[in-house]
């Protein structure tokens, strides 16, 4: 490779392990060469990152990309292309596309579609649900990322696995990859649900939506399923928490490594509290909800006292007429990933959080609690997936700026602060103020789960 393919990143201020340092760093072929003082007398490819930070890639541990079947919400492609502009280099994608990613068979089938068409680095858990966690517990297991049931109890009651005590006693006993699970009880929903229809029939304004899908009913559910996972020593990941009250149910006291049990908070239910449904209605309704403003600044706590493991953004796109119905039709879930950097950089700006935090929950701990190989840091012989933002930079997401195949955001009108200007992918700068290079496609993510 000659010096003109390497790429020279200068004078720029590097977040990495909880430091800030001004430095350079040499990108050759998929990663990283060199971090520190180096000359360009060598005819690099040189990029001024003068007054600019540099983040590693943003790693997005829960998405829906909607490929395949379900792409005229968004596809591999066109979502992909929303996270790199958004400074996520690598991403996880849940099982609930159609078909339903519940043998190997489907899910190489959507790794195969990815190598086809994702910017971004990717990687996809494999669905477990009633019907097949009798084959799931036969396979081995550590050849996944992981095991989650979310998204698939849309298509049928009694798939949520934190609901049913037995399959989740023998999925826990029997699993040797990461499971993760979205917690919900479904019993108190439906009488919450029944309630509610009483009064209002199927027009239930947006803003009962966290009365219905419940505090109570998230705390039961997580409680419960830790337990289990706890006598059976299972490594048990709680998708998108939303409530105060579960945060206590998890620790602080050992490193991420050493935890078998752990949890994440989903970017909108940091942002967005139960005083903005009557603004934004069914375009905010998620599942699990958004719920009340202490239960929004109990989440921030334990995200700081390290409770909580790190940030998602649960990306699922609809489109506006699938969001745009009465309670029960309204499709739960929102687009976010082109923004989850922005919207924390708003929250360091009001001086809620560091970028050293942010970097730790975003970029270093998705790669450590999945067990990715060599990303996840700003490392020599690590690959070059980098993220350079201008936090001195505000603009405002409108239709124009947002790249989602549904073409709308929860966030329209929203001014931020910071910019993402340039994202690296395995070395390959795919994103440089607002124009896309396409020439090099993402690679599937490597982990070991031992
Ligand atoms: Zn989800």
């Amino acid at each position: 490779m000659n010096n003109e393919n390497k790429i020279l990143i200068k004078n720029t201020t590097i977040i990495n392990e909880g430091k800030l340092v001004v430095a350079d760093v040499l990108i050759a072929n998929e990663i990283i060469l060199q971090i520190g003082n180096i000359d360009n007398e060598s005819n690099y490819k040189l990029i001024d990152g003068t007054g600019k930070h540099l983040f590693p890639g943003i790693i997005d541990g829960q998405v829906h990309f909607r490929d395949p079947g379900l792409t005229h919400k968004g596809d591999l492609y066109t979502e992909s292309k929303a996270a790199i502009a958004g400074g996520v280099t690598s991403f996880i994608d849940m099982p609930n596309t159609i078909p339903t990613i519940l043998n190997v068979e489907s899910l190489n089938q959507k790794y195969k579609i990815a190598s086809q068409k994702s910017l971004a680095n990717y990687s996809f858990f494999l669905g477990v649900n009633g019907e097949n966690i009798d084959d799931v517990i036969k396979m081995d297991t550590r050849q996944f990322i992981g095991v989650s049931d979310d998204g698939l109890y849309f298509s049928k009651k009694g798939n949520l696995l934190a609901d049913s005590p037995e399959k989740m006693e023998k999925l826990f006993a029997n699993c040797q990859s990461i499971i993760a699970i979205h917690s919900e009880k479904e019993e108190v929903i439906e009488a919450n649900e029944k309630a509610y229809k009483k009064k209002y029939g199927e027009a239930i304004p947006a803003k009962f939506h966290p009365l219905i899908r419940s505090a109570e009913g998230c705390y039961e559910a997580s409680k419960r399923a830790i337990e289990i996972a706890k006598k059976h020593k299972a490594r048990f990941h709680v998708l998108h928490l939303t409530t105060e009250a579960e945060t206590h149910l998890f620790q602080n006291d050992i490193p991420l490594q050493e935890k078998k049990i752990t949890t994440e908070v989903s970017v909108h239910h940091l942002w967005f509290s139960d005083k903005d449904y009557d603004q934004l209605g069914m375009l905010i309704k998620w599942n699990p909800a958004i719920k009340t403003e202490k239960d929004r600044k109990g989440l921030f706590k334990a995200l700081l006292d390290d409770r909580i493991d790190l940030i998602t953004t649960d990306h699922a796109p609809h489109t506006l007429e699938e969001k745009q119905q009465t309670y029960f039709k309204s499709m739960s879930g929102a687009p976010m990933v082109q923004h989850s950097l922005n919207c924390m950089l708003e929250f360091y700006k009001q001086g809620l959080i560091s970028l050293e935090k942010i970097v730790e929950k975003m970029c270093h701990n998705p790669a450590i609690l999945y067990n990715m190989t060599k990303r996840g840091f700003i490392k020599e012989g690590y690959y070059a997936d980098l993220t350079l933002v201008d936090l001195h930079s505000p603009w405002t997401v409108n239709k124009e700026n947002l790249l989602y195949k549904c073409g709308w955001s929860p966030l329209e009108g929203t001014s931020f602060q910071t910019e993402v200007k340039q994202t690296f992918v395995n070395g390959n700068l795919v994103y440089d103020n607002g124009k896309f290079n396409e020439n090099k496609l993402g690679k599937p993510i490597e982990f070991t789960n031992n």
